[in-house]
């Protein structure tokens, strides 16, 4: 098999562990002021996959020296049980930022314990005064995924401005903040889904494509217009001559030659997520730093 020439490879594995190394530097200097950030992770139920992301979030957080704070309720934990945890985590000044692990059990209403986290220690972006802070372009915690493949795009194309980004996938977790971000780095932008129509001619306009689907190898060499460049968040488990393994939602290998760049599946946008989960853990405590001096400039200036 020839070698996957280099240049053409979008190394999430790499850029993740610059990342990581950024997050892990931050976190010395506030450390040097006596302050560790502190990123409460919380899991609901035995879900065998959301076990493992959990490990591996609070793994990622001791190296870089964020102190995790690991919350693991059994399955049958009521609503009110799970809100009240996270009043308490709201109140904590200790924790920086809350992360509830997602899916949660059927008889927890999702929308409902994710609009309980602060705004500010909201270190996955799915609070709506975070969704609608990121439609308007203001300074907001936004989805770790998406703004991770903001870096990987930004290290591969340099200037964004004016390219035009297709997004397949109108997910409120990938599509919908993939495709807010881009459109506020000054993209052209497309999204498509299912409904959409000759979704091969649509994604052969992309300079950009973003994949975010969750269909093994649905876009082809044919759906990808010379030169562009392809960030694949899907991550599809598949069996293939006995063997299981994960690929993305793009043909990796049909679409390599034709492509300027491309991320793999594993090692593309999967590590990137992570390390933007950390990353997302300093910017909520600068955000709430700011919050409290803000609140302290009003307490001083006279009435
Ligand atoms: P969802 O299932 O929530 O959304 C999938 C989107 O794809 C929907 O908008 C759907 O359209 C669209 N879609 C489905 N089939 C087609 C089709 N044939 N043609 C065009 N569009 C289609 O998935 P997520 O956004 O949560 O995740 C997408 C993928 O990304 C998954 O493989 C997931 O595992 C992966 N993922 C990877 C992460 C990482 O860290 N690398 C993080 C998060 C997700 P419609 O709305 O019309 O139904």
């Amino acid at each position: 098999m020839n070698a996957i020439p280099t240049l053409k490879l979008i190394d999430g594995k790499a850029t993740a562990m610059r990342v990581l190394a950024e997050v892990r530097e931050q976190v010395q200097a506030l450390r040097q002021r006596g302050v560790q950030p502190g990123l409460a992770v919380v899991l609901v139920g035995m879900d065998a996959a959301s076990q493992v992301y959990v490990r591996n979030k609070v793994l990622r957080a001791e190296e870089v020296g964020i102190r995790s704070l690991e919350h693991r309720l059994p399955s049958d934990t009521t609503q009110d049980e799970l809100l009240a945890l996270i009043d308490r985590l709201n109140q904590d000044p200790a924790v920086n930022g809350i992360l509830v692990q997602l899916p949660l059990p059927a008889h927890i209403e999702e929308h409902r314990i994710l609009q309980a986290i602060d705004p500010l220690k909201d270190v996955d972006g799915f609070h709506s005064a975070n969704v609608g802070g990121l439609a308007q372009g203001r300074d907001v915690l936004t989805p770790c995924t998406p703004s991770a493949c903001m870096r990987l795009l930004r290290e591969a194309c340099g200037e964004l401005s004016g390219k035009h980004a297709v997004v397949v996938g109108r997910s409120n977790i990938v599509g919908k903040p993939m495709a807010a971000l881009l459109l506020q780095a000054d993209c052209t932008v497309t999204v498509v889904h299912s409904l959409s129509r000759d979704l091969p001619a649509l994604c052969r306009q992309a300079d950009i494509l973003v994949a975010a689907v969750g269909k093994p190898r649905l876009i082809g060499a044919d759906w990808l217009k010379p030169g562009a460049v392809v960030i694949d968040v899907g991550i599809n488990r598949i069996t293939e001559a006995g063997h299981s393994r994960l690929v993305g939602d793009v043909d990796f290998a049909a679409a390599l030659p034709q492509v300027a760049a491309i991320t793999p599946v594993p090692g593309g946008v999967g590590p990137m997520t992570i390390a933007y989960l950390m990353k997302n853990t300093l910017i909520a405590l600068d955000l709430q730093q700011q919050a409290a001096h803000q609140e302290r400039t009003a307490c001083l200036s006279p009435c």
